[in-house]
């Protein structure tokens, strides 16, 4: 029998947490903890934001869930400002990023099906990551992550990131192609930054092939990279966007974003969500969006994120085993010449919660936007500790 009620597929650390405020969590034995890493990209407002904790109980009393059968005039509200904030035209909604990434993935098909083309291909990058299920794993480019899982589903190209020729030769040899999928960052692969013009190269492309750009922001969304979405700094418009991750503070919800023709592809019956855009999870998301435009936490994220690359760069100046200091806003990599996932453990005792991501060598943080200048510089002192212990005793 197996020791644990819990199937075994996450390697997880050995705290549990009882309750939150900011950018701080306690355990169960009432060590705190900073928090660098905001439940992976979600909790970009802190813990146990006020704004978010009352719209969520004031809308739990009043109505949790009705259906999509019938009009919810929050998820129309949430549309309203997501639109308007992104430049899109029209949402769907859904529960997490990797739904969001498969509507996207269906209003491509759709796209392409319009076009006459019958086998329709997404170009999606090496490195990638866009989820868990079926056909965002098929999309997500980790062989580690896809083994044990074939057949993959098929229509998907695979590309080198932040490579422009290597596009041009896909459109080039390969007519079934109709949308490209990209993160703008990529999150999870180790915050890899592209060449400041790749999106508007992207879109250049796009336009000419009459292919759809699909940027997943799922993790870069929601203020993080200092704009509420990275391509608002490109000054570019998708034709897709995808969000999730900060857009309820850990409130579960996804958004699909289209603008222009393929804000009108999908017609009743093509696609749905018992839960997704229920009355409930619009309510926290509302607060979230609020929240992040009243406390201008997109120009916090902008500034205390140079900060913070600024103040990690002066610690290790000249330092070899340091390869690059890099990201935007508030996604900030550390990458390293050698393998320290050990970094986690050991920050995690240091009352410091970060990742190790990137196969093994680049230390992730995602602090929420609303650190404070003091906890910022905390981070980066102790983080900085960490590697240089680290390397000395190899
Ligand atoms: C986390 C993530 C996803 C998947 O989101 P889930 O909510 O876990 O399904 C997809 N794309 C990117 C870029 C992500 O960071």
């Amino acid at each position: 029998m197996a020791s644990t009620p819990l199937m075994n597929n996450y390697a997880r650390l050995s705290v549990a947490f009882e309750r939150g405020e900011g950018a701080w969590l306690y355990d169960q034995k009432g060590n705190k903890f900073l928090d660098a890493l905001s439940g992976i990209a979600v909790c970009g407002l802190g813990h146990s934001h006020p704004n978010i904790t009352r719209a969520i109980c004031e809308q739990a009393a009043k109505l949790i869930h009705t259906s999509n059968l019938y009009t919810i005039p929050l998820q129309t509200r949430l549309a309203q400002k997501l639109t308007s904030l992104s430049g899109m035209d029209s949402a769907f909604f859904c529960n997490s990023g990797a739904e969001a990434n498969e509507a996207a993935i269906k209003l491509a098909r759709l796209h392409g099906h319009n076009r006459g083309i019958s086998t329709p291909a997404i170009i999606v990058m090496e490195h990638s990551f866009h989820g868990r299920t079926l056909a965002t794993l098929a999309a997500t480019g980790n062989r580690k992550a896809q083994a044990g899982f074939d057949p993959l589903l098929a229509g998907f190209i695979r590309a080198p990131f932040d490579d422009i020729d290597a596009i041009l030769s896909i459109a080039n040899n390969n007519a079934d192609v109709v949308a490209i999928m990209v993160e703008p960052i990529q999150g999870e692969s180790g915050i890899k930054v592209p060449a400041p013009d790749y999106l508007n190269q992207l879109r250049r492309i796009c336009d000419e092939q009459n292919w759809l750009l699909m940027l997943d922001e799922v993790q870069t969304g929601n203020g993080r990279t200092g704009s509420y979405f990275a391509y608002q700094q490109n000054n570019i418009l998708p034709d897709v966007v995808t969000t999730a991750k900060g857009l309820g503070n850990g409130f579960p919800i996804g958004a699909c974003l289209a603008h222009g023709n393929a804000a009108q592809l999908f017609q009743p019956g093509n696609h749905g969500s018992t839960f997704g855009g229920n009355p409930l999870a619009c309510a926290a998301a509302l607060a979230v969006i609020d929240t992040i435009e009243t406390e201008n936490l997109c120009g916090r994220a902008a500034e205390l994120g140079d900060w913070m690359r600024d103040a990690f760069k002066q610690e290790f100046e000249g330092a070899s085993y340091i390869r690059d200091i890099r990201g935007n806003g508030l996604m900030i990599g550390i990458e390293l010449d050698r393998p320290c996932t050990e970094l986690a453990i050991l920050a995690k005792v240091k009352g410091i919660l970060l990742n190790v991501t990137g196969e093994g060598r680049i230390v992730r943080l995602l602090p929420p936007l609303i650190l404070s200048d003091s906890e910022a510089s905390l981070i980066v002192g102790v983080v900085s500790k960490l590697i240089k212990i680290l390397v000395s005793d190899e």
